[in-house]
């Protein structure tokens, strides 16, 4: 594996081969990115120099393989200034696997914009004032025209340093949590370019046992995509609608069967024979997606049923590269404050257009905008009444008070209130577990967030990694064997997992970071404190 660290500040590049201790005890991805994001000083300002932001793929990356195709990054979030981190898939993390270059640390500060181009185990650092200004649909047709590879570039809001800015790929894949997108805009980066020269592995042996064991069990994320939850989750009584007072909606409007009346075609990660993605269209407005989080983020959590606006707002968020789960949050904040006179804006649930407009201001701070783009932690702070948020990220669409393990996952993931650390939700959602008790989700909570440390460290899909009815542990060991050829027990992978989840939480106590608290609002039916308390208990006892 290689390194490439590039100062920014002083345009220095320094390549230098992972060390083998590290590769055998962290894996790749995320595991080997979160150790290196340790040497950066504690306590600094995100958008500093001094931070740092680690591109990362593992072993596995360089299969073509379905679910294969996945890349992580790591770096101090300005949204909650603990750690950050975000995977994202499409053609990139191939690319990135087949360009001898295995993890990119971006450190220091430009003083005019660049991107770079990976290519042959190297880095050069080209200018990019021809496209600062660009949203990054424009950014990143232009650098493939210009150099071809796979591009991951920011738009507007990455640029105007918007807390939940994401770095966007193949115009609808994301980085899309925590802010990647200003740590990127703060150092004048625009994009990264990855031209993959190298040969891509094939394991026919791992793929046949995929097809056959895995894939065929996920034909409803094949026909849907991920919007093939929202039935469930609604119907557990787990949809966030109206701003976190209720946990369900009236979802006909927006559901996966009506966006089949949108549909333009299956869209999919390199090599991936789930092809979860759809391309959908409004009027001339395409998308990729909208995805379950954005129904629920711009759908139910606004209380708006208006699937076109939907869409619209999706659409501008992936051009400007905006978190859609936060921002939608952001925006269902501003409606509360609105209601009690502490917003002079005037801005209503169900009101699809004015989101729409309300995108464009975020990424612009233009106006109302300026103040929704610092996020709801900070929002909170200078309204002075409570939104949703764990230790300063934005809840996804697990309602808690209908998913207790979501509970325990908001508090104890590294980034804050993030479903995919733990996806606890799956099983509680399955029934492997009574959802509405806190009985035995501390020890869930904790299997998970070791196994899904190692995923994200190979990295690959969690779509597919899925213990209940996909991978687990031992295909996960055996998948690791067929890249490196080495042997893994389980009970050893059980222990890279824990001690890489330890180190992201060791990140976060050095920023002085604890487990998260929850907001008022997720006591106020079904979940009781005590429950709360309960899980906690038991997980810092299972953590000990
Ligand atoms: S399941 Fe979906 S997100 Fe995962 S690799 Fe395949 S296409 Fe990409």
């Amino acid at each position: 594996m290689k390194l490439a660290i590039v100062d920014l500040s002083h345009g220095d590049i320094r390549i230098s081969k992972v060390n083998e201790k590290d590769e055998r005890e962290l894996i790749g991805g995320k595991g080997i990115a979160t150790k290196l994001l340790m040497g950066i000083p504690a306590k600094i300002d995100p958008f500093s120099p001094e931070n740092a932001i680690i591109f990362a793929v593992g072993p596995v990356n360089s299969y073509r393989m379905s679910g294969a195709s996945r890349m992580t990054a790591v770096f101090k979030s300005p949204l909650t200034n603990g750690y950050g981190e975000s995977q994202c898939g499409g053609f990139a993390p191939h690319e990135m696997a087949l360009s001898d270059v295995t993890l990119l640390m971006i450190t220091g500060t430009s003083e005019k914009p660049v991107y770079l181009v990976v290519e042959n185990g190297d880095v050069e650092i080209k200018p990019a004032d021809f496209l600062w200004g660009l949203d990054a649909f424009e950014t990143e047709s232009m650098l493939r025209k210009d150099e071809g590879g796979e591009v991951l570039a920011i738009g507007q809001a990455g640029e105007n340093l918007v807390r939940f800015a994401c770095i966007t790929h193949r115009k609808g894949r994301q980085f899309g949590r925590a802010g990647g997108g200003a740590v990127l805009g703060s150092k004048k980066v625009k994009a990264v370019v990855f031209k993959g020269n190298g040969k891509s592995d094939e394991s026919s042996e791992f793929e046949e046992f995929l097809r056959e064991k895995v894939i065929s069990k996920l034909s409803a994320l094949q026909k849907y995509g991920t919007p093939n939850i929202m039935w469930i989750v609604n119907k557990s009584k787990s949809l966030p609608s109206y701003y976190w007072e209720r946990s369900e909606f009236d979802i006909e409007s927006i559901d996966g069967e009506r966006m089949l009346k949108y549909f333009v075609k299956r869209n999919s990660c390199f090599g991936c024979r789930v092809a979860c993605g759809r391309i959908s269209k409004a009027g001339d407005v395409e998308v990729e997606g909208p995805e379950f989080e954005t129904l629920y983020s711009f759908g139910s959590l606004l209380g708006n049923a208006d699937l076109e606006s939907i869409i619209k707002a999706n659409n501008l968020a992936d051009r400007y590269g905006i978190d859609t789960i936060s921002a939608g949050n952001v925006i269902g904040f501003a409606i509360v404050l609105s209601k009690s006179g502490k917003l002079k804006e005037k801005i209503k649930f169900g009101d699809g257009d004015k989101y729409v407009e309300l995108i464009r201001k975020i990424a612009f701070r233009e106006g109302i905008g300026d103040l929704l783009a610092e996020g709801v932690m900070r929002l909170e702070k200078m309204t002075g009444a409570e939104g949703v948020h764990v230790n300063g990220l934005e809840p996804p669409a697990y309602d808690p008070r209908g998913i207790f393990g979501m509970a325990l996952a908001y508090s104890t993931s590294p980034r804050g209130a993030c479903h995919m650390r733990s996806c606890a939700y799956r099983p509680n959602l399955a029934g492997k577990l009574d959802r509405f008790s806190a009985e035995g989700q501390a020890s869930l909570v904790k299997e998970l967030e070791d196994f899904y440390a190692v995923v994200d460290s190979l990295v690959y899909c969690r779509f597919l990694a899925l213990p209940d009815i996909g991978m687990g542990w031992e295909d996960v060991a055996r998948l690791i064997e067929i890249a490196t050829g080495r042997k893994y027990s389980l009970d050893q992978l059980r222990k890279i997992g824990e001690r890489i989840h330890r180190m992201a939480w060791e990140f976060n106590r050095r920023e002085g970071i604890g487990y998260g608290k929850l907001p008022a609002k997720f006591f106020n039916y079904g979940l009781r404190i005590e429950d709360w308390e309960k899980m906690i208990d038991e997980y810092m006892k299972l953590r000990e």
